[in-house]
């Protein structure tokens, strides 16, 4: 069973390992809310969807195994030999995927204050399923472990060191599954080992984030210290100066707290349109002739070709650009405005395969491929999951 769960969410997805068969997916939506919990599933390429009683992580995890053995999805809980979980943050603790237990659970804990968004509710699903099935395996892969190969000059920030010794203040990078999951499949795609490739990988979703990958392994990531950094994203500001945190704190008198729920909630595409976070309303609204809309799709998108470019000279040329998540999978306009110029790097784009989708969606010329590859953490987080309980 693989698990991702957000702060009003939980999306699951059951393979039978190792053969990569899907049974089933779904999704929990408006945990929290007073409305009751959204329930939706694909099966059997039949989606359905309703609203059950509840309001926690705990009661929707609950309902999901009443469902499992009421459809007959598993004949008993004992099938379900393993979870899978989404962590966020595993700092320096973790560098490859874990079994959560006791110490575990207290260690992600106590990285909560890195990915107050994230950790926090990544543990709530790990005790619910702790809960629901009790001496069934839980294993968490983390967001950051992918990244545990940056060369000591990218992870460190230029302050003095005693913040890294003492206070472990370094770029750690997230969204690892994503981006290892991605390369491998374009490598796939490309025909080459990936061992063999420089690839950069844009992972284009509500969170955003770029990876620079050489050899197969992270080389460079635009999220640091916590996922707020880098791109700009639904409602993260991603890089910006300090001293606007530090002279809005002093004009504004703004709390460590408050500065922090400026800056990861309300900044980034909602903040500059002042409409929403998502995309396809910011693009909507940008169709229809709004201003703020039109300039923060503008700054989304530089953001990402600046990007793109600084990695490919760091890297010393790139083999391809790989786009993935909702926006990444999603938005031609999105990659045509990333990839715009960028020819002097081998990569152009060929507007029909763009306007289509399609897997490599570069020119034949192109000596730099541009590639479109929908993510699929659920299957990472199986395989990891597998890989460790048959330790
Ligand atoms: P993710 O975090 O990967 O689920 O991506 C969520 C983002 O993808 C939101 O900003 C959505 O608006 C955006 N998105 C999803 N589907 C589409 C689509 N068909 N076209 C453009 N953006 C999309």
């Amino acid at each position: 069973m693989a698990i991702n769960s957000g702060s009003s969410s939980l999306k699951f997805q059951l393979f039978v390992m190792p053969e990569e068969e899907l049974i089933v997916k779904g999704l929990f939506e408006r945990i929290g809310s007073k409305e009751g919990i959204a329930f939706s599933y694909s099966l059997n390429n039949e989606k359905k969807a309703f609203t059950i009683e509840g309001t926690t992580h705990q009661e929707a995890v609950s309902f999901l195994i009443d469902f499992l053995m009421k459809e007959q999805l598993v004949a008993s809980l004992e099938e379900i030999t393993g979870v899978g979980h989404r962590v966020a943050h595993g700092g320096e603790y973790f560098k490859a995927s874990s079994l959560v237990e006791e110490k575990e659970s207290q260690m992600i804990h106590e990285l909560s204050k890195l990915a107050p968004l994230h950790n926090p509710v990544n543990l709530a699903g790990i005790e619910a399923f702790k809960a629901a099935l009790p001496g069934c395996p839980q294993v968490a892969i983390f967001d950051t472990a992918f990244h545990q190969t940056l060369p000591t000059s990218q992870y460190l920030y230029p302050i003095p060191m005693k913040y890294y010794r003492e206070d472990k203040i370094r770029k750690y990078g997230f969204h690892g599954t994503s981006h290892q999951f991605v390369a491998q499949v374009g490598a796939n795609i490309l025909d080459k080992p990936l061992e063999e490739l420089k690839l950069i990988t844009c992972h284009l979703g509500n969170g955003a984030s770029i990876c620079g990958i050489k050899e197969g392994k992270s080389h460079m990531t635009s999220m640091g210290f916590t996922p707020i950094a880098g791109l700009m994203m639904g409602t993260r500001c991603g890089d910006l100066d300090p001293s606007v945190v530090t002279y809005l704190q002093e004009e504004k008198g703004y709390t460590a707290e408050e500065m922090n729920t400026i800056l990861n909630n309300e900044s980034g595409l909602l903040g500059v349109s002042e409409l929403s976070n998502d995309f396809r309303d910011v693009i909507a609204a940008a169709d229809m002739g709004e201003e703020q809309a039109i300039i923060s799709l503008d700054m989304f998108t530089s953001k990402v070709k600046q990007t793109i470019g600084a990695y490919a000279a760091e890297l010393g040329g790139v083999d391809g650009i790989i786009f993935t998540a909702g926006i990444g999978e999603n938005s031609s306009w999105v990659r045509e405005k990333c990839c715009e110029g960028l020819s002097f790097l081998g990569a152009t784009i060929d507007v029909d395969s763009n306007n289509q989708s399609k897997e490599i969606i570069s020119t034949k010329e192109s000596t730099t491929a541009i590639l479109v590859v929908p993510t699929n953490e659920e299957l990472m987080i199986a395989k990891e999951t597998m890989a460790i309980i048959s330790k």
